[in-house]
């Protein structure tokens, strides 16, 4: 009987007992005790198993080997004192104590994983295995042996395995991560829920036939997808990665996907199967749209930024290149500033997308139409045959700019001009292309009619000029190759000289004397007008110091000067550096920088007012003259331009004009000046309408500084006359 029992153990344990279960002869029994016993005694031994003996009449342990105390974490002679109810786990305690008991009465045997609690309220999970070894005469149990191993890793192992295996799923489920075994034989799939869900299938289970997969891709992805499949698998590739796109079954929606497939090969290195997950990346995709779409669109306008207009201007010169010829047009707002100046930005934005949408709309949808930042737009204007096709479109744009803009109730008339590059004509490379567009447009604005302009290689040769024109202006600055020049300024009664008007002249080492006309616009453009300014106005300040009769200097003053906003400063900074008294000096401000009739403008002009210095207006009757300005701003004098002066002699109308000028400044309180008298016919015209002062050739070109004496003494200085007559 306890024969087997001991056997059953040593199974347990994985040992072999030799010769049991034959044994006849008591004697022979005797032998075979004494034989198990030491067998025992070595089995207790092992360091593989934890091994017990239970007295199954006071429950107690009466032996224990190493290994048991080990795996229990406690010490033999304290287990000594404990039943084996002791070290169960408290929540198992009853269950498995009926279990026994009833495993014991029916078999002697019993088998089971349990939970033991150790001293410090650990787990400890244990496969035992438990036998009756010894009965009394009447067969009731005496003694019970447990052999116990630890298998709490394997436990644990497995507890970690379900978790992750939950963990994965729910990783699916939340991350729309799908996944799908397919047999690469007979193309057919077999998808998880979630993969089913992203695709838009019915969740029933099933495979999903090849073809009934490929559907679900957009068409012009498929063709694509089985060819990367194929190449992947024909080079035994591992694994794939792409991205596609799908419309889903269920609501038609159109998703973007990345797909990642893991390959198996069998023996013959043909592919078996694929294991692989889908991620539904729709959301990711469309910001990653909207972001790449705002870094090459202009938020205000929703067109092509420069960097999109680059990349299609890129594309577009290399098909100029096959010989699809394509026409680049940039234009520029003419009154761009001034509106935003005199309406503040937030006007000034709404004329930019208004202009926009002017401009698409005398477009084609092949066009590109970009804003390159500012009021600066450019177009490409493809499918050009003829240039004559690019000049219809830039003289349209011009007419529809020629239209006024609504702005605040007002009617303004904003302009714009062009300039026209044709491709492959004006240049190989993109960059050549819009500077060609570029250097057109900057000669369409300079030109006083059409509002637009081709480009023509002359133009690179002007450009060129101007740079080199700009490097000697900074040059000429540092080496004070700046003068002024004087011209007197007579009174018309007297013809005595009333001032004198200081002009700068450029002289030129290489060009002898250059004109103002051809530097202090560029000057203006380049900034270089600040230094410039100054200097000309603190030499005239210096310069009228010295002359023998107290009379008066006029120094001009460009728009930008007066824009800038702290020409006050400045004036007064040379009146006191040279000393010269305030009411000698005279500021001549032409039309246009009034035309940024800005806030700013009438405060610079009423500081300078009160500094005690004459302010006049100059070239009046050249640009887009209102009256409005005489009376909003505080001048002392105005300059009929000398366009007016040169046909004043024979045209009644000029003459109609000069001398209601006049009338119309004495009335408001003004002197005039009546400029550019070249004849003494014309001066005997203007001599009578009443105005104060000439000037002109007729009487004097500009001098050179140190001439300025010889004039007065010439014609007499008169300040006198000059103050009598105000
Ligand atoms: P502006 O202020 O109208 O100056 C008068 C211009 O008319 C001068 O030309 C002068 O030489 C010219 N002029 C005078 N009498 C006659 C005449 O009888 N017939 C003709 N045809 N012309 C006459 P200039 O010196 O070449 O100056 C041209 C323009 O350059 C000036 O026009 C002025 O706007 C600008 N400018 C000259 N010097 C300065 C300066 O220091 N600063 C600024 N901002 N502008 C200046
Ligand atoms: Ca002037
Ligand atoms: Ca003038």
């Amino acid at each position: 009987m306890f024969e087997s029992g001991i056997a059953a153990t040593l199974r347990a344990i994985g040992g072999r007992v030799p010769g049991l279960g034959l044994l006849k002869s008591r004697r022979r029994v005797a032998d075979a005790l004494a034989e198990q016993d030491a067998a025992l005694a070595a089995l207790f031994e092992t360091g593989t198993a934890g091994i017990c003996e239970v007295d199954m009449r006071s429950q107690r342990f009466v032996r224990v080997n190493r290994r048991f105390c080990e795996i229990l974490k406690r010490d033999a002679a304290s287990l000594m004192t404990m039943t084996p109810r002791d070290i169960v786990h408290p929540d198992d305690r009853v269950a498995i104590e009926v279990e026994v008991a009833k495993a014991m009465e029916v078999s002697g045997k019993w088998e089971a994983e349990v939970r033991y609690i150790l001293p410090d309220g650990d787990i400890v999970w244990a496969r035992v295995g438990a036998s009756i070894w010894r009965r009394d005469e009447n067969g009731a149990p005496l003694r019970r042996i447990s052999v116990v191993q630890d298998i709490t890793e394997s436990v644990k192992v497995k507890e970690r395995l379900i978790q992750s295996e939950e963990l994965l799923r729910l990783g699916h489920r939340v991350g729309r991560i799908g996944s799908f075994v397919r047999d690469l034989r007979t193309g057919e799939l077999e998808c998880s829920p979630e993969c089913r869900h992203i695709f838009g299938l019915a969740p029933v289970e099933g495979k999903i036939s090849r073809a009934a997969w490929m559907a679900g891709f957009l068409p012009e992805d498929q063709a694509g997808l089985v060819e990367a499949i194929e190449a992947a698998l024909k080079r035994r590739d591992p694994e794939i990665a792409c991205e596609c796109r799908i419309r889903r079954r269920s609501d038609g929606s159109f998703r973007h996907l990345e797909m990642r497939a893991r390959y198996f090969y069998d023996e013959a290195g043909r592919a078996t199967r694929s294991v692989g997950v889908v991620i539904d990346i729709t959301e990711r995709k469309e910001a990653e749209e909207r972001f790449a779409y705002a870094a090459r669109h202009d938020a205000l306008t929703g067109l092509p930024n420069r960097t999109l207009f680059h990349e299609r201007l890129n594309e577009a010169t290399e098909r100029a290149q096959q010989g699809e010829a394509f026409a680049i047009l940039c234009l520029d707002l003419d009154r761009f500033k001034d509106v935003n100046d005199t309406f503040g930005h937030p006007e000034g934005d709404r004329l930019l997308i208004e202009a926009a949408a002017r401009l698409r709309l005398e477009l084609r949808a092949q066009d590109t139409l970009a804003r390159l930042g500012g009021d600066e737009f450019a177009i490409i204007q493809t499918g050009v045959i003829d240039p004559e096709d690019a000049a219809r479109l830039a003289r349209r744009l011009v007419e529809r700019f020629a239209e006024p803009f609504a702005i605040k109730g007002q009617s303004v008339l904003v302009g714009a001009s062009v300039g026209v590059a044709m491709a492959p004509r004006d240049g190989a490379r993109a960059e050549d292309l819009l500077i060609a567009a570029d250097l057109a447009l900057y000669r369409a604005k300079a030109q006083t009619t059409r509002g637009w302009r081709f480009f023509d290689p002359q133009m690179n040769e002007e450009a060129r000029e101007r740079r080199e024109l700009e490097q000697d202006l900074r040059r000429a600055l540092e080496n004070d190759e700046i003068e002024v020049f004087y011209q007197p300024v007579l009174d018309v009664a007297t013809l005595r000289v009333s001032r004198f008007e200081a002009l700068a002249r450029w002289r030129h080492p290489q060009r002898g004397f250059v004109p103002p006309d051809q530097f202090i616009p560029l000057c203006e453009e380049i900034g270089l007008i600040f230094p410039l300014g100054e200097r000309v106005l603190s030499r005239a300040c210096a310069d009228a110091m010295t002359w023998p009769a107290p009379i008066g200097v006029c120094v001009n003053i460009s728009a930008v000067q007066v824009s800038a906003g702290n020409l006050d400063q400045i004036v007064a900074a040379a009146l006191a550096a040279s000393g010269l008294a305030a009411e000698r000096l005279e500021l001549e401000i032409t039309e246009t920088a009034l035309l940024r009739d800005s806030e700013a403008t009438l405060s610079v002009l009423h500081k300078l007012k009160a500094l005690g210095v004459r302010l006049a207006m100059d070239d009046f009757g050249a640009g887009h003259s209102s009256l409005g300005y005489l009376q909003k701003f505080p001048f002392d004098k105005v300059k009929i331009d000398r366009a007016f002066t040169q046909t004043v002699d024979q045209s009644p109308k000029s003459a109609a004009i000069v001398r209601a000028i006049v009338n119309l400044c004495a009335a408001l309180g003004m002197t005039t000046t009546i400029e550019g008298v070249e004849t003494e016919a014309q001066f005997q015209v203007v001599a009578k309408m009443g105005g104060q002062n000439v000037q002109g050739y007729l009487f004097s070109r500009p001098q050179p500084a140190e001439r300025a004496p010889a004039l007065i003494a010439q014609f007499g200085g008169s300040p006198e006359e000059q103050r009598a007559a105000e």
